[in-house]
């Protein structure tokens, strides 16, 4: 059943271990840095209330209302659903949350749909753990977080074999009731605001050691699950101030497994690393960044609106700025459009699931990193000092200064000082604090490199048919 933001944020007060700084904190729904993002998440859980048509559908297994990022995807209508509901989510945001809860829902839907690649090499009892956990993420509308990355320790030595084997993730021992995991991993996005810990795998290492081949999902609250968050960039002042510092933290976190146990029937995969590299390979791409895609489409359609902003509220329009918002709008519609097509391409992908055409989204990928980058850039040098020239909400409420702000930060063509100072401010939380700097690394890194992304598209690229039809044709012209 869709839950709300009070049962959402309810759900969060256990006795989960998050570390921020040295302060073990004791409920994160009330934590000064954490309160913000908290609250955020459950306005995501409240908003599929208030835009109910357009975010809820009937869970097909309990008849109740399910957030359409759940949906199994079985048709064309399915991903229009679940496309619909997905951007209204990033709306709220303006994408800066990247691992709101659909992420994952989305990500457990499409493994579930296509279960059989998980039940493979008798796997069957890992496989239909899965699809009930997928089923129990949907029904109790849970919140998730993700931890796919081994921990780096030594680069050339890698990540199996750093610290003498005992630093990734691995099995350490079978218990009577699950199994028993130790070692670390990177690096848990949204955790202290989650309700599981998702644990799969990114990187595959076939032929390698057994015990570090593992998928499952336990509670934020299992003894000896660890959470070592980042610093907080949150800003708690004002949403005018800091329109996303105040609000969207999200948090990142290393996460430490001391000795955890996991339920058997939380186990979905235990020892076989190529069911691990199938999970990733067929299907994972075309599921996931459905959603991703949509998220940073909505993202660069906001920064561009925002630096069309920036450039009319100083009268700055020029032949350069001009070029530089063509820039940022041309990153939005080929974002969009790789939407598009990847919708309109969709395919079963087997056992009845319909998902997008990988193609685009493979091949748009390595790209968003870098235009993130110059989108952050661009807004820099269209900015420059103005991203500093911002009064607070303090200072504007100030009697003694306000006049002054008023007359000498003003803005052109009748823009108001506190106009002005919005806009600027929410110009340089997008960018420049140290949110905004979190958030490019983000999207640098979230869903791996740019290098190593364009060589997976090079990959993908290599398996389609007729990948060298035009060479081979014009050789075989030159030789008649
Ligand atoms: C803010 C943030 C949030 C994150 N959230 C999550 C999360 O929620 N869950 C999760 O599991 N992970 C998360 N991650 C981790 C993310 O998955 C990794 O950062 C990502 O996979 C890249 O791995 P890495 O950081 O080890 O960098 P590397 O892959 O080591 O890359 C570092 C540099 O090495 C170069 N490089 C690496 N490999 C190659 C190659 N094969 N060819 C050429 N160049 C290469 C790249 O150019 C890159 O610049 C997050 C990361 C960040 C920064």
């Amino acid at each position: 059943m869709a839950r709300t933001g009070a049962q959402y944020l309810e759900g969060l007060k256990d006795d989960r271990e998050v570390w921020l700084g040295a302060e073990r904190v004791g409920d994160v729904t009330s934590h000064p840095a954490l309160q913000g993002a908290a609250g955020s998440v459950a306005d995501l859980y409240d908003l599929q209330h208030e835009a109910a048509d357009v975010c809820l559908v009937t869970n097909p297994d309990d008849g109740e209302p399910m957030n359409a990022s759940h949906i199994v995807p079985r048709c064309a209508a399915d991903l229009q659903k679940r496309h619909a509901s997905v951007e209204r989510i990033a709306q709220t945001s303006l994408g800066i949350l990247g691992r709101s809860p659909d992420y994952l829902n989305v990500t457990f839907a499409g493994f579930a749909g296509l279960a059989h690649i998980w039940a493979a090499n008798g796997n069957d009892r890992g496989a239909a753990n899965l699809v009930a956990f997928q089923k129990e993420v949907a029904a109790r509308d849970l919140c998730l977080t993700h931890a796919i990355i081994h921990a780096t320790v030594d680069k050339k030595l890698g990540d199996l074999a750093s610290g003498g084997g005992e630093i990734a993730l691995h099995k350490v021992e079978a218990t009577a009731n699950g199994i028993l995991v130790r070692g670390a991993r990177v690096l848990a996005t949204l955790a202290p605001f989650s309700d599981e810990m998702a644990v799969y795998p990114s990187h595959t290492f076939p032929n390698s050691d057994p015990r570090y081949a593992l998928a499952f999902s336990i509670p934020m609250d299992t003894a000896g699950l660890k959470l070592i968050c980042r610093d907080s960039f949150s800003l708690p002042s004002s949403a005018f101030d800091h329109p996303f510092s105040s609000r969207f933290d999200e948090q990142d976190a290393f996460v430490v497994f001391d000795d955890v146990e996991v339920p058997r029937d939380r186990i979905f995969v235990d020892g076989d690393h190529d069911i691990c590299a199938n999970v990733m390979n067929i299907g994972w791409a075309a599921n996931v960044m459905q959603q991703t895609s949509l998220r940073a489409a909505v993202k660069l359609e906001f920064a561009y609106q925002l630096a069309v902003k920036m450039v009319e509220a100083l009268n700055a329009g020029n032949p350069q700025t001009y070029e530089m918002l063509g820039e940022i709008w041309s990153y939005a519609e080929l974002t969009r459009s790789a939407v598009k097509s990847a919708e309109e391409g969709a395919y079963d992908w087997g056992n009845g699931t319909w998902l997008c055409d990988e193609r685009p989204f493979r091949a748009l990928r390595p790209m968003l990193p870098k235009w993130f980058a110059r989108v952050n850039e661009i807004i820099k040098l269209l900015g420059a000092h103005n991203l500093l020239t911002t009064p607070t909400a303090a200072q504007l409420a100030e009697p003694s200064l306000r006049p002054f702000i008023d007359k000498y930060l003003q803005g052109a063509a009748g823009t108001s000082a506190e106009e002005r100072s919005r806009i600027f401010r929410t110009a340089w939380d997008f960018v420049g604090t140290a949110l905004g700097s979190r958030v490019e690394l983000y999207e640098r890194f979230y869903l791996a490199s740019a290098p190593r992304t364009f060589q997976i598209a090079h990959h993908v690229a290599q398996k389609q048919p007729g990948r060298s039809r035009l060479v081979d044709e014009l050789l075989a012209r030159k030789s008649e």
